[in-house]
């Protein structure tokens, strides 16, 4: 089997992007780094690593809830040198990834997985996945953009589903909002809030379908039970 269709079908990356890790020198192939595309291996046999981490499709899958906190990077590895999430999570020695993104600064509810078919699945947008966002915005939020957000907001990718929002809290000159959406558009929520007047000026992600952060700390993870990864399939 080529080395990048192995890649793809062990849920590292698509295929494309896996040949761009071989370019990038990130993949080992039983402790040498691959020079070359097209190389082909043995799924049986070889051993293959990205970024130090051994690669296996015949893993243990692996899901993980994480309480994000702001200033990492939702991915497996910066050409900025930022931190990441994945350095957060200690006791494992498989490639994991994380599921969708967080932005820098938000926080939250973030998944990590191993399971290429389960992260698919999970950012489908024909699921209809239930995300459910914290946002503090700069301003006290008037009954016209609460309408707004709940009808539709026009962004440069065009218009936003409708959302559920509720007011948690007024402060003097800022407001604590509950944003329900189920896109998964890049910095939806911000775009969103500003686009009806209301910059944020924090955001955490407190929910992802039926799953929330009860007994998390920002930084602290959990293993999914099993029955929380079927029902969410
Ligand atoms: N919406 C945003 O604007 N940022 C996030 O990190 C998540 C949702």
């Amino acid at each position: 089997m080529r080395l990048a269709k192995y890649l793809a079908e062990a849920g590292i990356a698509s295929r494309r992007k896996a040949e761009e890790l071989i370019k990038q020198k990130r993949v080992k192939l039983n402790g040498n780094v691959v020079e070359t595309l097209g190389v082909k291996i043995d799924p049986e046999k070889d051993k293959v690593e990205v970024d130090g981490k051994a690669v296996n499709i015949s893993n243990d899958k692996i899901y993980i809830l994480l309480n994000k906190p702001a200033g990492y990077i939702s991915s497996v590895y910066d050409p900025q040198g930022r931190p990441t999430v994945v350095q957060l999570i200690k006791d494992i020695d498989t490639r994991i990834y994380p599921v969708g993104r967080l932005d820098f600064d938000t926080e939250g509810l973030l998944l990590l997985t191993n399971d290429g078919d389960f992260t698919n699945l999970m950012l489908h947008p024909r699921y209809e996945i239930t995300k459910t966002y914290e946002a503090w915005v700069k301003g006290v939020v008037s009954s016209e953009a609460l309408k707004k957000l709940r009808k539709g907001v026009l962004l440069e990718d065009g218009i936003t589903a409708p959302a559920k929002v509720r007011i948690i809290k007024r402060g003097r000159n800022e407001t604590l909002l509950e944003i329900k959406i189920h896109e998964g558009r890049k910095r939806q929520v911000k775009r969103m809030c500003k686009a009806v007047g209301y910059p944020v000026l924090r955001l955490k992600r407190t929910g992802l379908a039926f799953l929330n952060l009860n007994g998390l700390k920002t930084g602290e993870y959990r293993h999914l039970h099993p029955d929380e990864v079927e029902r969410l399939k």
